[in-house]
């Protein structure tokens, strides 16, 4: 069985102080909780160590919002993927469309991080979608295989099977406009196809696809309700502790 899972993302956003007040506040909330879902916190570079000694490990997942195409060595500013995993974080975004559209991540240098992140046991949560004019031409659904295609379907079925995909239309992040929970299945289920012509059935199954873009407690019941969508990556709504619970709330 795919898990159920609810990411945040705090993108570039919280001081140090204010990201680990943050953090120990869902740490908290987790505590006094048994979720039906994981939970995962992404947070900025800086943030990880720090946060990684004050949550319990077992309750709340920790993760890098991006790692560099390159092992080590001269690549000054980038944060490398086996520095990721010595803070103790076990995630890792991917291809957000933030870096992709902001910083021209590629599907080439995307295929070079995902494959750092596996080897240093980093789990990617990988993120594809279309924006705004592709989705009014009707292009949304090649554009998110060939997404896919191009950044991983090089992976073996056993490598394929570790990601977490979420699915996040461009147009949706950070907008307050969010895909209706029709539009989110009918794409997920897309999706799922996609990896199942490639890798069978089975790895189809149990891949996790999260929704992303503009979910909040109003609307992640409704969302979380269609059978393909296994949970979101939460932007906005993850920076205060109690919007982000009432999404985590919504798989109960
Ligand atoms: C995101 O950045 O991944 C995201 C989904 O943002 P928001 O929830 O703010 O739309």
């Amino acid at each position: 069985m795919r898990k159920k899972i609810v990411a945040g993302n705090w993108k570039m956003n919280t001081t140090l102080p204010e990201g680990l007040q943050l953090a120990k506040e869902v740490n908290e909330a987790l505590a006094a909780r048994t979720p039906k879902c994981g939970v995962i916190i992404c947070v900025p570079f800086t943030h990880l160590a720090p946060i990684a000694n004050e949550i319990n490990a077992e309750k709340l997942g920790l993760g890098a919002e991006n790692c560099a195409d390159h092992r080590s060595g001269a690549y000054t500013g980038e944060v490398s993927a086996p520095m990721v995993a010595s803070t103790g974080a076990q995630y890792v975004i991917l291809g957000h469309s933030e870096r992709r559209q902001y910083y021209g991540e590629t599907s080439e240098t995307l295929k070079e991080k995902v494959a750092l992140a596996l080897e240093n046991n980093l789990t990617p949560i990988f993120c594809i979608g279309e924006v705004l004019e592709e989705r009014e031409a009707g292009k949304h659904f090649e554009v998110v295989k060939a997404q896919i295609e191009e950044a991983l379907f090089n992976l073996s079925a056993e490598d394929f099977s570790k990601l977490i995909l979420a699915y996040e239309p461009v147009w949706a992040i950070g907008t307050g406009k969010t895909a209706t929970d029709d539009q989110a299945q009918e794409i997920h289920a897309y999706i799922r196809g996609v990896i199942a012509d490639k890798y069978g059935k089975e790895v189809a199954e149990n891949t996790s696809i999260l929704y992303g873009g503009s979910c909040k407690p109003s609307n992640a019941k409704a969302l979380f309700a269609k059978p393909d969508v296994d949970g979101g990556l939460i932007g906005g709504a993850s920076l205060k502790c109690a919007d982000f619970m009432g999404i985590v709330d919504a798989w109960n």
